[in-house]
């Protein structure tokens, strides 16, 4: 896919100020610090659209990115963040998991796992929830330049298996490098091919 255009649409705390579901969306989201900020603009080939390191967790927001007038990218809050309370975890709990479960126009949650570590709790818990209300998801491994190939085959591989202990089979999963620009073709391929459909 060619990304022709992307902007910027809005930022939302309420799911009641979202913009109409008319257009086919794909959330990104994973632990803060991830590098989804980093994938995103690299998706879209503007270095600015989205935000990399913002304070994490400080502001819980959904944006919505309009690609070719036709889809959107929505850059969701990161979790997992240790430094915020209690209160905002579940505040933002409540907010991204009634969106993901309630948002007719959501076509694919892409997780982002960062590839350098091994099969993170959190991650596996976060899969496991999108398992349960039927989402369907894909997994995006990031910061595959951080190490060798083999290391990250290795924690792929990991992950997979730690899924097959609740999943049937494991979701189209994608490595990616914002740095070096790895897996742009695949990631938009992936999501031009459900926009098809
Ligand atoms: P976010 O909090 O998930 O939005 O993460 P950011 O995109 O802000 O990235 C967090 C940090 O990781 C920043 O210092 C980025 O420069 C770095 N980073 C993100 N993606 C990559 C990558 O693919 N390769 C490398 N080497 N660093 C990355």
């Amino acid at each position: 896919m060619i990304v022709k255009s992307a902007e910027f649409i809005c930022s939302n705390t309420q799911i009641s100020k979202l913009p109409p579901p008319v257009k086919p969306e794909y959330a990104f989201i994973g632990r803060s610090n991830v590098g989804k900020s980093s994938l995103i603009n690299m998706l879209t080939g503007k270095k600015g659209l989205a935000k990399t390191s913002q304070t994490p967790g400080k502001t819980q927001l959904i944006n919505h990115f309009l690609i070719n007038d036709n889809w959107y990218i929505v850059d969701l809050p990161g979790y997992g963040y240790a430094r915020i309370s209690k209160s905002k975890k579940e505040d933002w709990n409540k907010f991204i998991r009634t969106y993901l479960d309630k948002r007719e126009s959501l076509q694919c949650v892409m997780v982002l796992i960062d590839s350098r570590l091994e099969p993170q709790k959190i991650d596996l818990e976060f899969c496991n929830w999108l398992g349960e209300k039927g989402l369907p998801f894909a997994l995006v491994f990031t910061k595959a330049d951080k190490q060798s190939s083999i290391k990250t085959d290795q924690n792929i591989a990991k992950f997979k298996k730690a899924l097959l202990a609740t999943f049937d089979e494991v979701p189209s999963y994608f490595v990616t490098s914002a740095e070096l620009h790895t897996g742009r073709d695949e990631v938009l391929g992936f999501i031009a091919e459900i926009n098809q459909n």
